[in-house]
């Protein structure tokens, strides 16, 4: 990462960070490896146990870029007034050492269950929330041991007899309460940036979902006379006109510009 980067976080009294889907490892990662493929093609497709797949693999084979870029930021974030915004559904953030009061996932993630047909679960949130992963992680792998899933291993919803979905914005009747808490945290620290030195760092965040990173954040950028704002994607860096020289753009993969040894 360059020099002008590191200076413009060291010299804010705040920087946001938006993580975009230049982080997330793809959804669809597990279908590589066929015991995973042989054990879906015995489920219902239209069931949630692809996410179960999904969030298996992720546990068991952990991007270890992706690791080492979030522990980067840490370090870069270390002692400052920060937030994250982040895209990614993958949870790998969590347990990266950044404070996680500090960090919103409106996508959702693999940290709570929910009922596709809206029952409440649990507490006010109506989520399913405590011991979720390793009920499930014992379950998959019992399934991967017999060479078959069991139905009843596997989580399901005490009033409907569903199977739960994790709570992620591609699930059936996603449940919004699972990130509402932290997004509010978001806006009031967001209100309090006005006027005060604001770094900005949009890290990889292209199109999907541009109303909760991209559009916000260039917003951001132009009400504040004081920020600073870089963009950084492989593809989509372009910066808008209008913010002249607040705005800096980035060609470069988000990831790998973070873990690059500054210049
Ligand atoms: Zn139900």
């Amino acid at each position: 990462m360059t020099k002008e980067v590191e200076r413009a976080i060291e010299e804010a009294q705040l920087v946001l960070v938006g993580l975009g889907t230049e982080w997330e490892t793809p959804a669809d990662r597990w279908k590589e490896n066929p015991l995973y493929v042989s054990l879906a093609a015995q489920t219902e497709s239209s069931g949630p146990f692809e996410q179960y797949l999904c969030f298996h693999d992720l546990e068991h084979n952990p991007d270890l870029e992706k690791k080492k870029a979030y522990q980067k930021l840490g370090q870069l974030l270390q002692g400052k007034n920060y937030f994250i915004v982040s895209l990614c559904r993958d949870d790998l953030i969590y347990g990266s050492g950044l404070d996680e009061g500090r960090i919103v996932t409106p996508c959702g993630g693999f940290r709570a269950l929910q009922c596709e047909n809206g029952c409440p679960l649990c507490g006010e949130s109506g989520l399913l929330k405590e011991d979720v992963q390793k009920a499930v992680l014992r379950a998959v792998d019992e399934a991967l041991a017999a060479g078959k899933p069991k139905r009843e291993a596997f989580p399901f919803c005490p009033s409907c007899q569903k199977p739960l979905w994790f709570n992620r914005i591609s699930s059936p009747a996603y449940r919004e309460e699972g990130y509402l808490p932290q997004w509010e945290k978001y806006t009031k620290w967001l209100q309090g940036t006005l006027n005060r030195d604001l770094c900005i760092l949009e890290l990889g965040a292209g199109m999907q979902f541009p109303q909760i990173i991209r559009f916000p954040f260039e917003k951001v950028a132009y009400f504040n006379q004081k920020a600073r704002f870089f963009r950084v994607h492989s593809r989509l860096y372009q910066m808008t006109e209008e913010l002249g020289e607040k705005g800096v753009s980035i060609a470069k993969n988000s990831v790998e510009f973070l873990l690059e040894e500054s210049e």
